[in-house]
């Protein structure tokens, strides 16, 4: 059975970094709701407005429209074999969609919470710098590029800060992940769903952790099914 791969942790915990390493190992598709809405930046229409308005405020989108885009997204041809969700769900709503999506898709959910100390959090998040042209994150503090705000692969890009990775959205984005996404972790716990890696460590090891829950996960559900 193909799988949903659901990285869960707080903001900051490193779930678009790990996200992209298994997309490129795993060959699936990486589903960033946060990407999909960031990518709506440039568009002039109230829905866009609001998107942008809520996110620079560190609240949610609300669930209905974030439900929908995860809906349309994933019975996209490249998501048949299974793919990796980052910053979904982030409500018990969205929890309950996603467990009735992986019925009608015929795939088993693997929930992975990437744990990092809460006094981390912030400078991941106000040290982190984005690639424009591949998408490769950095952080000021603990992985800075070769050269001062400029890609090791793409030197002729400058880094980007993302507008909401400032210290006030930060931390009202963190008191929502406490009010509604934290309680996710003992929902997921309490169905056997969930699986916790060490993500205060080397990219490399922590990927190594998830890559090992996800192929236990794989040999699990084979040995069930037979
Ligand atoms: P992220 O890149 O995952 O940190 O998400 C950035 C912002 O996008 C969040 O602070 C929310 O405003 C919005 N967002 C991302 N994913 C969701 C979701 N599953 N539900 C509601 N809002 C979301």
């Amino acid at each position: 059975m193909s799988k949903i791969i659901v990285l869960m942790g707080a903001p900051g915990a490193g779930k678009g970094t790990q996200a992209r390493l298994l997309q490129e190992r795993l060959h699936l598709p990486q589903i960033s709701t946060g990407d999909i809405f960031r990518s709506l930046k440039g568009a002039q229409t109230p829905l866009a407005q609001e998107v942008r308005e809520i996110m620079e405020r560190g609240q949610l989108v609300p669930d209905e429209l974030t439900i929908q885009l995860v809906r349309e997204r994933t019975s996209k041809d490249d998501a048949q074999e299974g793919y990796i969700l980052d910053g979904f769900p982030r409500t018990p709503a969205q929890a309950k969609s996603l467990e009735k999506l992986a019925g009608e898709q015929d795939k088993h959910i693997v929930a992975i919470q990437i744990e990092v100390p809460c006094d981390l959090l912030e400078k991941r998040m106000t040290g982190r710098r984005n690639c424009p042209v591949c998408n490769e994150i950095y952080n000021i503090y603990f992985k800075p590029p070769r050269h001062d705000n400029v890609c090791d692969f793409h030197p002729e890009a400058q880094l980007v800060h993302r507008g909401d990775d400032n210290l006030e959205t930060v931390r009202k984005r963190l008191a929502t992940y406490e009010q509604q996404t934290r309680p996710l972790l003992d929902y997921y716990a309490s169905k056997n769903l969930l699986r916790v890696v060490d993500g205060n460590r080397k990219r490399e090891s922590i990927y190594q952790d998830i890559a090992a829950v996800v192929r236990d996960e794989g040999e699990e559900v084979s040995a069930g099914v037979t």
